[in-house]
């Protein structure tokens, strides 16, 4: 394959991946809305296009990081003849249904969707150690491979050009509930003189989930909620003193409070003596 790619959205993800492209001697053409953004990556050699149509024709890979599927028909509705042939490689967050109903859109106007859920910041682009998830056509992954894997590793889902939304929207639902809780901690800690340096060590240790998920998958699978390792009623009690030394640290205590309102919600169901996954049960009602 040729080494040239268009790259269309220049925030600091895009630009990090012109960058990268830069770094391994593509020809890069951009667009971007603002086009003062290019600015750098154009002193560096690449070229700006003067207008969307330009950009799409002037490579076969075209690769989107926007904020979202509106962005991305906003810039695409611009030159929809310029679509047949392209293979888009999609790396904006969004539904996995805007992503299925964009790789249709594409393919009605003569384009493939490559879907990309990209799970690094800015900074690791470029690196093999990063990696996206992708899905779509896995013809047009593997033509487009070595250009993909100048941006990040390659974890291909399959064909459904949902699927590489689904896992990235699932990761950022851990994601952001999980950095929430380590926000909220460090506030108590904070709250009581406690900085968020002396605490890294025991914050590092308290958001190691990597045995209780290697030790509950299995039994979620199985569909066995059995209360030997832990039980709701058991989680109540540790919340209610979390929430108590929240209040007493002066905290805003919605977080644990919105959490032990569903632990009481598995309990009011009948499952205090279940473990705390029986509550998949109460949240896929
Ligand atoms: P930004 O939201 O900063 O990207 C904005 C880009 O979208 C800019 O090029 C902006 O143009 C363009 N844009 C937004 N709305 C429109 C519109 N209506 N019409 C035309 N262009 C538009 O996001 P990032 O660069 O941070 O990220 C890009 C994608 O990558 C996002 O989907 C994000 O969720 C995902 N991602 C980001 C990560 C991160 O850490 N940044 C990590 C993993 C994934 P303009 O410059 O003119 O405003």
């Amino acid at each position: 394959m040729p080494e040239n790619v268009t790259v269309i959205g220049l925030g600091p993800m895009g630009q990090a991946m012109a960058a990268a492209y830069l770094d391994r001697g593509y020809e890069v053409t951009l667009w971007n809305r603002t086009a003062a953004r290019a600015d750098s990556l154009v002193a560096r050699g690449a070229r700006l296009a003067g207008s969307v149509e330009r950009a799409l024709r002037a490579n076969e890979l075209v690769v989107l990081s926007l904020t979202d599927y509106d962005a991305v028909y906003a810039i695409l509705e611009q030159a929809p003849q310029a679509l047949p042939g392209r293979t888009v490689a999609n790396l904006t967050s969004d539904t996995p249904t805007k992503a299925r109903e964009a790789a249709v859109w594409l393919a009605e106007r003569g384009a493939v969707q490559i879907t990309g859920g990209v799970q690094s910041p800015p900074p690791g682009i470029g690196s093999a150690d990063a990696a996206t998830y992708y899905s779509g056509p896995a013809d047009a992954v593997a033509r487009h491979r070595a250009a993909l894997e100048v941006l990040t590793g390659i974890e291909y889902l399959g064909e459904d050009p949902g699927l590489a939304a689904l896992y990235y929207q699932i990761g950022m639902d851990m994601f952001w509930t999980g950095l929430v809780g380590y926000l909220h901690g460090q506030a108590v800690a904070t709250a009581n003189g406690i900085s968020a340096e002396e605490f890294l060590e025991h914050a590092v240790k308290s958001m190691d989930f990597k045995y209780f998920l290697e030790f509950y998958a299995p039994r979620i699978d199985a569909g066995s909620h059995e209360g030997d390792a832990d039980n709701l009623r058991m989680a109540v009690a540790s919340l209610t003193h979390v929430l108590h030394t929240v209040e007493d640290s002066g905290v805003d205590a919605s977080v644990p409070t919105a959490v032990l309102d569903l632990f009481r919600r598995g309990v009011a169901t009948g499952r205090e003596r279940d473990s705390m996954t029986s509550l998949l049960e109460v949240l896929t009602r």
